[in-house]
């Protein structure tokens, strides 16, 4: 059972050849034996499964499966940044070890409405800055296929819960790459979706204008079953869309004979290692053997986006964490002296090496005499980012791009050097400043170890973005491989 996708274990359940109790007792013991080893988790509620399944298995043999929730019984895992009721919501930081939420995020709600059952939270970077899962108050998590590789991060855990086969699916959050690039590192298939289209209450918040959460699974299958649940409007939040959801499983079978792929050259370059870029083109073939249309097109301010994002994601970042003021929740020092010892003690105290960096940094680039020449241009460049792609959709249907320049890599070997990891988010940043759909997905091996796609799509075209991957899936089997030896 660990490997397979939530659509077979959801046949499974709907032909009674498992109950959900039963899936749960394998999921959890799964976790007892391997998260030791792997660190996936930072919290598991085996007592509140057990009863959630219980009752899932009652609803089911009462009722005919048309009248049920589409995902009733299944397993989840949420990242650690989505409140959630009762439970601990850390964030992988010190600073929220204490912080139990007293309501669940939209996500979290949806999930469960859709009749998903939460087995726990999962590792993450403090505040999800990160791309390795290093920065955790808890520890890094290890990348199943091979134990002294990170995952990628920030949602490190959740990638490493599914590629390890603990959990069919998971929840996780994209501000720069956190759900495409563990996805990539791990194997997995990860969507994040555009900026709008899931709703952010109750997901602890980094950078608002570029935060999304999203699915990760073993298919883009089951990533259409996932944003069914997840999508659509929520009063609670201001920036969410209300527009109608599709039914993005509708369009998987579609063929996409005469889509039009867009290779933008600034992707294909000398940076992007040849054993990388032999994998992607071999992919990039299958697809066109499918019928698609491979077209060269230019995003020339391609190499703007790690300057232009690592000004606003900070930015944003040192305004949004200053509520951790160790007055009203989190994390409190012992015997302050006085109200700014209180302040600055709990914040120094609380917060990891990273998030100071960010908080630093964003309050300097937001300061009067530096706004204009740092926030202001970051802004003016994050325009020509998202005209860039305007301009490359009237040409293309879905943009194709590594998902990462580089195969995992081990723990440590960037953990000292900060520029080197933002490095990291090359491929990936710019979607989120345009606020777009992307997907990561396996296209192979290098050393044993996943490489990904990325399919990106224009504002709100998710379900074209599923389709295409899902072909592709349907006639390769990378998204099936999982690790051998855990
Ligand atoms: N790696 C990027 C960062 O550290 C993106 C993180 C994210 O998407 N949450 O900011």
């Amino acid at each position: 059972m660990p490997y397979k996708t939530l659509t077979d274990l959801k046949n499974a359940l709907e032909q009674k050849s498992i109950s959900s109790r039963e899936l749960m007792t394998q999921a959890l013991t799964r976790i007892e034996t391997l998260n030791p080893k792997l660190n996936a988790f930072i919290s598991v509620n085996a007592e509140m499964a057990f009863k959630a399944a219980d009752k899932a298995d009652q609803l089911r043999a009462q009722k005919n499966h048309a009248e049920l929730p589409p995902l009733l019984g299944l397993p989840i895992a949420h990242k650690d940044l989505f409140c959630t009721d009762g439970i601990k919501t850390s964030c992988g930081s010190k600073m929220l070890d204490n912080f139990i939420a007293p309501y669940d995020a939209t996500v979290v709600r949806k999930c469960a409405e859709a009749g998903l059952i939460s087995l726990g939270k999962t590792n993450m970077d403090e505040f999800a800055m990160g791309s390795s899962t290093e920065n955790s108050y808890y520890g890094p998590t290890r990348n199943p296929w091979n134990t002294d590789y990170v995952p990628g991060g920030s949602s490190g855990g959740s990638a490493a819960a599914v590629a390890a086969g603990l959990v069919p699916v998971s929840t996780g959050s994209d501000t720069g790459g956190s759900i495409r690039q563990p996805a990539a590192l791990c194997g997995i298939t990860g969507l994040k979706p555009s900026y709008g289209r899931i709703s952010r209450y109750g997901m602890v918040a980094f950078a608002s204008s570029l935060d999304q959460g999203g699915p990760f699974a073993r298919s883009a299958e089951d990533i259409a079953w996932l944003m069914n649940a997840m999508a659509g409007f929520d009063p609670r939040d201001s920036t969410s869309l209300d527009v109608p959801v599709p039914d993005y499983t509708a369009d998987l079978e579609k063929s996409i004979q005469g889509l039009r792929i867009g290779l933008p050259k600034e992707y294909f370059n000398h940076s992007l290692a040849p054993s990388m870029q032999k994998i992607i083109d071999e992919a990039l073939k299958t697809l066109e053997k499918l019928g698609a249309q491979l077209v060269e097109i230019s995003l020339p301010h391609s190499d703007l986006a790690i300057s232009s994002y690592y000004v606003i994601a900070p930015a944003e970042c040192s305004s949004n964490l200053s509520r951790y003021d160790g007055v009203r929740f989190g994390y409190r020092c012992e015997n302050p002296q006085d109200l700014n010892d209180l302040y600055s003690r709990s914040r120094g105290e609380g917060f990891g090496a990273e998030v100071k960096r960010r908080i630093l940094i964003g309050t300097y680039v937001l300061s009067a005499g530096y706004y204009d020449a740092y926030y202001l241009q970051a802004q003016k460049v994050r325009h020509l980012i998202k005209d860039d792609f305007d301009q490359a959709f009237r040409k293309v249907d879905v943009i194709a791009a590594p998902s990462t320049p580089t195969p995992a890599f081990k723990i440590g070997e960037k953990a000292a050097d900060p520029v080197t990891m933002y490095q990291c988010d090359i491929y990936t940043l710019a979607l989120n400043l345009a606020g777009l759909p992307g997907l990561s997905m396996p296209v192979g091996f290098i050393e044993g170890l996943p490489v990904g796609l990325q399919l990106m799509g224009n504002y709100l075209e998710e379900s074209r973005i599923l389709n295409m991957a899902h072909q592709y899936q349907k006639n390769t089997d990378w998204h099936l491989q999982h690790p051998k030896d855990l």
